[in-house]
């Protein structure tokens, strides 16, 4: 679990540099190379190489490229972001879905920016926490949770999310990070872009809006880099660049109204989408569990404690007592909701985190990384261990691999 291998492999190596003599000792040390991770949300791996993404696809034959990297349970946005910088499943960091109730915390929602800002929504220890409790410097832009006090840390510097912020903007201020001084530049950098997710839900993975979307996407992050190669920072850099899901297509009305999958009379609804979180009114149990469990036309449902074993998903109390899993391309929606949907092909995630459709991306370039390697699919709890590595700070207690991404790496990688 931890990468005290690692670690301990790390501080031989300090200790042999350390015997070689003096004159080892006073060579001047480059910094560490910076880290930045940035998410394109919602980002499938087939929108890549297709002529819509040539920086995207530069970064990839210069470095690294997962076929694939499979979400965690749900495939969501909240939960796997945040199962990204912890190496967490969903079930263990308690962001179980992007909706969800606590019962001592109340409701949280993405809208809701007292909860989202709340250190006690998020458990475990994400990257940028550990590596402030190292003594480095960390900024974010608007990865999900960098604006909750977490453990009582939080990042030197962290902007709110702000739709309105445009890629330029974001450009910006992420160069500006990455091209101080030594003495103020960050060591962990995080950007997070949601463009092509929205551009997903509404026109569809396959639509030229977000073909387009992608283009405008790939020409910023083609400006960052260029700046970054200006300044002389890019090949002192690590970029490590992710999705938190795929997308896929939901046909026109193909929508459940969750009124007909049960009667708001027996039971309160947690969530809707593609993981549909039911909480049974008191002496209603069973009713509840009659008209839900078990399959149906679009959905299936089961009990917390009977959810399927790969989700590795139920044992957490924030998961409402039944769960329905959408089946592919269908959302399930309060009719009020279902009636403002206009018609036509729209995108949705959510969706069994296996599906080809919900599959993420994985790209990483630097002077850490091997070139021109291609890695089979690998799970995403698998990328914070390689984040510590990155950064030579320990890792907390993970869910992932650390030996997966080893091979992404140049010698130690260190
Ligand atoms: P979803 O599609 O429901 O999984 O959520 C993704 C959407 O959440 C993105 O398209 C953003 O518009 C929005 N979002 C991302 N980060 C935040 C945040 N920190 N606060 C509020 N909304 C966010
Ligand atoms: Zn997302
Ligand atoms: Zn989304």
């Amino acid at each position: 679990m931890h990468s005290c291998l690692r670690c301990l492999l790390f501080l031989s190596l300090l200790m042999l540099a350390a015997c070689a003599g003096p004159a080892s000792l006073r060579e001047p040390r480059e910094p560490a190379p910076s880290l930045l991770l940035i998410s394109l949300d919602g980002t499938h791996p087939d929108y890549l190489g297709r002529g819509n993404s040539p920086n995207l696809d530069r970064l990839a034959r210069e470095g690294v490229i997962a076929q694939w990297m499979t979400p965690s349970y749900p495939a969501l946005t909240f939960p796997n972001h945040y199962t990204l910088v912890t190496g967490l499943r969903p079930d263990h960091h308690g962001i179980v879905h992007n909706t969800m109730e606590d019962a001592a915390l109340g409701r949280f929602t993405l809208a809701d920016r007292t909860a989202v800002g709340d250190g006690r929504w998020w458990g475990g220890e994400p990257i940028w926490v550990g590596a402030q409790k190292a003594g480095l410097n960390t900024a974010n832009l608007a990865w999900p949770g960098s604006e909750a006090d977490i453990a009582g840390v939080r990042p030197t510097r962290w902007l709110l999310f702000d739709a309105k912020r445009s890629l330029s903007q974001r450009v910006e201020i992420v160069s500006g990070w990455l091209t101080e001084p030594a003495a103020t530049r960050p060591a962990f950098v995080a950007l997070y872009i949601e463009h092509l997710d929205s551009a997903g839900h509404t026109y569809g993975p396959d639509s030229p809006e977000l073909a387009g979307a992608l283009r405008r996407v790939d020409a910023a992050l083609g400006e960052l880099f260029a700046r970054l190669s200006r300044a002389g920072t890019m090949d002192r850099t690590n970029i490590v660049i992710v999705s938190d899901h795929g997308m896929a297509t939901v046909p026109a009305g193909q929508v459940v109204i969750t009124e007909r999958m049960l009667d708001p009379e027996y039971a309160s609804l947690v969530s809707t989408g593609q993981v549909v979180g039911f909480n049974p009114r008191p002496g209603h149990r069973d009713e509840a569990e009659r008209a839900l469990l078990g399959r149906h036309e679009h959905y299936e449902c089961w009990r917390k404690e009977d959810m399927p074993e790969r989700w590795r998903f139920g044992r957490n109390p924030r998961v409402p007592a039944i769960t329905c899993q959408m089946d592919e391309g269908w959302d399930a929606l309060p009719s009020e909701h279902a009636a403002r949907r206009g018609g036509g092909t729209r995108g949705s995630h959510g969706f069994d985190p296996t599906l080809p459709s919900m599959r993420a991306i994985f790209l990483a370039r630097g002077p850490s990384f091997r070139e021109g390697i291609t890695l089979p699919g690998f799970d995403n709890v698998d990328v914070y261990p390689l984040l510590t590595t990155l950064l030579g700070i320990e890792s907390a207690e993970h869910d992932g691999n650390a030996q997966t991404l080893l091979e992404a790496l140049r010698d130690s990688g260190l």
